[in-house]
């Protein structure tokens, strides 16, 4: 019967059952006014007209109907067309009948129109079983032919990683399933103005790509279906209201068709939409396909955005593992496969892909230096059994020496068992040897640092004997010669000078002294040492009327006779270098395990740019004329501070006075 689809679809299949049927209504009416005028009886004329108004009623019935029923619009076609088979049929077999010698309608007004009717009425009812009996195998076809076009859909988004081929097989798939002319993906833009036709079958060449259309909400059934959060369907765009058809549709004569939105509601990524130029009923499966087929390509929108962060991420981690030399490895412990990047193969001297793709432990167990294997893998086992944790350097064997450093952390699964441990291997090689030469540098300043101690105490020690010499001969000279005025006082500068030496060899003495002639470090009561150096200085505090404050003094850990030296020196020193009844403050201040102490005189001060030079040997900040020194009395003070691990400095303003603070580690007894 396709044959006749196309002229009846192009009159319309409603029209002709119609037509069809208003002739018979219009056969009775004027087969009833025959019927009076020729005089036959009423209950005849009655029957013969009812016969025929029936008929002409139950075809305009069933035109009026068949939008109405679940017949499938393909097939009203059809319909119309079995009603004229129908026809034709019964007006053939008439006129054979006619034709026939003995043949000869007796009442041919009153056949004709009847058998004729009830022809188009049985060709109406054996259109109507036809084509709901097709409705329904094209239902079930369409239905099998869906539920294929989502499972091969599905498989081919897991095996493409092309979105854009995905899409054209997804609107292919579409269009055939549901029978459309056309199907078409669409991509909302980034500002949500536009939806760009993605892909698409059945559109005129060259639009995919390029044509758009508009995403308000009035101009489109893609932005309608956008703004309404679920799918629409349209059956006839002509009579549409809630939008008008965009250029798209209308220049591709489209009558019908299903919007879906890809992607979740709140965030959609476009619109699939299937169409047709006939104007088409939907059923809810048929919608429920196309969303079915939107979630596809939603999934495989989401993974593709995914894998692209993936690997933008790696990316990122290739940057920063090469950029600070490092390589990254993963050990899956339950399976013993370790995997790692191809910094780690290339330092491991390893098949790049059998470290690429995994290889077990002990194959990298292999590389390591046979000195450190053993302890290498118990710290393993330790951070996987203990702490977690892993850090540890070791050699590898072979070739040149080449120390790596690996870091790892365990993964547990939540019954505590180790899953899984990945970390970083880093070449520490040079890291390696400049540790190395830096050991070797201390170890040789060390050795040559107790040289010169050795020396300059030798020194020292050995000027002693013809200083003495010197000096004793010149109380010989003073003794036994009657000098005059100006030999009296010259011989009084060599005295003083030969004094001077003696006081700096003896400081000389101590300084190179404080490392080795020290006593082990012990709890130290600054308060008794404090009353040592008191007595000690008793005659120059008297002298110069000098008044010492002292607070609370701590217990610090520390070398009694060095620390006594400390406080003479600083104590001493604040005296000398004031003018008129020096007053000094001692204080102490406790600074986390540490305990601060301070010296504060109220004397000449010291310019700034002389308070870091005080401290070195021999160096003096005021002329002999303000004070009487050596210049080591406060470079001894640093080097024994520095002994007990603490530090020195001052603060002074000139003419305001001085402030020495030392720092001491407090005693551990406190
Ligand atoms: P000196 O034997 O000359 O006192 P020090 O090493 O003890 O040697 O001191 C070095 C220099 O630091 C001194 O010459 C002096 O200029 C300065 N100085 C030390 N203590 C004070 C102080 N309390 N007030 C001002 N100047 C000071």
């Amino acid at each position: 019967m396709v044959h006749w689809r196309r002229p009846v679809s192009t009159i319309g299949a409603r029209r002709i059952i119609g037509a069809l049927g208003a002739l018979y209504v219009a056969l009775s009416v004027l087969r009833a006014f025959i019927g009076f005028n020729i005089g036959a009886s009423t209950s005849r004329i009655f029957l013969i007209t009812l016969v025929i108004a029936v008929s002409g009623f139950l075809l305009l019935y069933g035109a009026y109907w068949l939008p109405q029923s679940d017949i499938n619009t393909k097939f009203h076609a059809d319909i119309a067309g079995w009603c004229l088979v129908g026809f034709g049929t019964m007006a053939g077999l008439l006129i054979l009948f006619h034709l026939q010698p003995e043949g000869g309608f007796s009442e041919p007004l009153t056949g004709i129109p009847i058998l004729t009717a009830l022809g188009s009425v049985g060709g109406l009812g054996v259109g109507v079983y036809d084509s709901q009996a097709k409705t329904q195998t094209r239902q079930l076809k369409q239905r099998a032919n869906q539920q294929e076009a989502v499972a091969y859909l599905g498989q081919f988004a897991l095996e493409t990683d092309d979105l854009d081929d995905l899409m054209y097989e997804s609107a292919r798939e579409v269009a055939d399933a549901l029978d459309n002319d056309y199907c078409k993906v669409l991509d909302l833009d980034s500002e949500n103005e536009e939806l760009l036709l993605r892909q698409g079958v059945g559109w005129k060449k060259g639009i995919a790509g390029e044509a758009t259309v508009s995403s308000i909400e009035a101009d489109s059934q893609a932005a309608y279906t956008l703004a309404n959060n679920h799918p629409i369907v349209v059956e006839d765009l002509e009579t549409e209201t809630r939008f008008s058809g965009p250029d798209l549709l209308r220049s591709h004569d489209v009558r019908s068709g299903i919007s879906t939105i890809i992607g979740p509601f709140d965030e959609p990524w476009g619109i699939l939409g299937t169409h047709d130029t006939d104007r088409q009923e939907f059923t809810e499966e048929d919608v429920n396909f196309v969303q079915s087929v939107a979630n596809i390509l939603a999934d495989a929108i989401e993974r593709a955005g995914k894998e692209q962060q993936l690997r933008e991420r790696q990316a990122q981690l290739d940057m920063a593992t090469e950029a600070a030399s490092i390589g990254i490895w993963t050990w899956d412990i339950q399976k013993n496969v370790v995997t790692g990047d191809e910094y780690l193969a290339e330092l491991y001297e390893m098949n790049p892909v059998i470290v690429t793709e995994g290889a077990p432990i002990e194959a990298f167990y292999d590389q390591i230096h046979e000195d450190e294997a053993e302890e290498t893998k118990s710290e393993i086992k330790r951070a996987i059994e203990e702490t977690g944790e892993l850090k540890t350097e070791f050699r590898l064997k072979d070739g040149a020496i080449t120390w790596v450093e690996i870091r790892g952390e365990v993964e547990y699964d939540v019954s505590g068992n180790p899953i899984r441990m990945h970390g970083t291997v880093a070449d520490i090689t040079e890291r390696k040897e400049r540790e190395q030469q830096l050991e070797q540098l201390v170890a040789e300043l060390e050795e040559s640092n107790e040289r010169l101690e050795q020396f300059a105490y030798a020194a020292s020690h050995d000027l002693q004997e013809p200083l003495r010499m010197v000096s004793s001969y010149l109380q010989l000279i003073d003794s036994r010669y009657d000098l005059n005025e100006e030999g009296e006082e010259f011989l009084e500068f060599a005295v003083d000078g030969a004094e001077r030496m003696r006081s700096m060899i003896d400081g000389l003495l101590q300084y190179s002294r404080v490392e080795t002639q020290g006593d082990p470090l012990e709890p130290v009561d600054l308060e008794c040492i404090l009353d040592d150096v008191r007595d000690n200085l008793q005659v120059t505090i008297e002298e110069n009327n000098a008044t010492i404050e002292t607070e609370p003094l701590p217990r610090v850990q520390g070398d009694p006779d060095q620390l006594r030296q400390v406080f003479q020196n600083l104590l001493d020193n604040a005296i000398e270098y004031s003018d008129v009844q020096p007053t000094v403050h001692v204080t102490a201040e406790r600074n986390g395990t540490d305990w601060i102490v301070s010296v504060e005189d109220e004397g000449i001060g010291i310019n700034p740019e002389q308070q870091e030079q005080i401290f070195e040997v021999f160096q003096r900040g005021h002329s002999r004329s303000e004070g009487n020194g050596t210049g080591i009395g406060l470079a001894l003070c640093e080097r024994i501070i520095e002994r007990h691990g603490g530090d020195i400095w001052v603060e002074s303003e000139p003419g305001e006075g001085s402030t020495f603070s030392f720092l001491l580690p407090a005693s551990s007894s406190q």
